[in-house]
């Protein structure tokens, strides 16, 4: 993998450049660390940065269990001896990941399944969190901006820099996927109103730039989510199966699928579904052995 770069953000909060960008908060020469990248190779860069520093690795807290936050756990864990925080709900997936593809799936997965992408290595979370708690010694506040995943959260650091995880992608990620990973849509957009409303100097997404004003990166995940809303409604005029309504989808949105992105598309459009069901706009009905979607009259 390319060589990760740490950068300055405000005082003594840093940001290393990943795929998945990672967050450290230094405390008296103690690092607190913000997710953990993909994978060991990511834990094995993330620790020598850490050291070449003259730092020592005190904490990981993850925003949430998706593999390619969790993946250097881990290596690092193993390496430094170092605790890891979670919320209550991730904590879960982060001490047993066959979960997450098992949930992606919907019962135990097959092979193909197990990948690094979906499933990282088990790690020990020492202690979960509650959000809106302040973990006493380092002043880290925690936000929960639950919607993406089951119990996200975010972390705010003294210097005012919040690392918010995946609740906002880049308006090039969103333009380039459309259907960006959901769990839960009502949760989701209720963070995006949170988000908008909170007191900070940067904001750090996870996928993409860090920026000074949130605003713009609220509104463009606002948007696409209401949009999907609508193109689900309309493909589903007439009854539809589940997987008709996948199929629509990636027509509209030029989406290939493969292993990962049948479970991981499938799966947000579920989300949809259940949240279009709570909100009377879509009903089931059963007919020929087919569960099939209409919209509701
Ligand atoms: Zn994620």
């Amino acid at each position: 993998m390319a060589k990760l770069g740490i950068t300055n953000l405000e005082g003594n909060t840093w940001m290393i450049h990943s795929p998945a960008n990672i967050g450290i908060y230094v405390l008296k020469n103690k690092v607190w660390l913000m997710d953990s990248g993909n994978d060991k190779e990511a834990g094995k860069q993330i620790l020598k940065l850490i050291k070449a520093n003259g730092w020592e690795l005190e904490e990981i807290i993850n925003t949430h269990s998706h593999a390619d936050h969790i993946g250097g756990n881990a290596y690092l864990q193993q390496n430094t001896g170092c605790g890891i925080r979670a919320s209550r709900g991730e904590s879960v997936v982060i001490r047993e990941p066959l979960l997450e593809p098992s949930f992606l799936w919907g019962s135990y997965p097959f092979g193909a399944l197990r990948n690094k992408f979906l499933q990282a290595k088990p790690s020990e979370v020492t202690k979960e969190i509650a959000p809106e708690e302040i973990t006493d010694e380092a002043g880290l506040e925690i936000i929960s901006l639950k919607g993406h995943s089951y119990d996200m959260i975010g972390i705010k650091t003294p210097d005012k820099v919040i690392f918010v995880g995946d609740s906002v992608l880049s308006k090039e990620i969103i333009e380039k996927y459309h259907l960006a990973v959901l769990y839960n849509v009502e949760e989701f957009l209720k963070s995006l109103d949170k988000l908008e409303k909170l007191d900070a100097k940067v904001f750090v997404p996870s996928h993409g730039k860090p920026v000074e004003d949130i605003k713009e990166l609220t509104n463009i995940n606002r948007d696409k989510v209401l949009e999907i809303i609508e193109v689900i409604y309309d493909a589903c005029l007439e009854p539809i199966s589940f997987e008709g309504i996948l199929e629509k989808m990636c027509m509209k949105y030029n989406i290939e699928l493969n292993i990962n992105q049948y479970v991981l598309v499938g799966s947000t459009i579920r989300s949809y579904i259940s949240y279009m069901n709570d909100n009377n706009r879509l009903e089931y009905l059963f007919d020929h052995g087919k569960m099939l979607w209409k919209v509701k009259k």
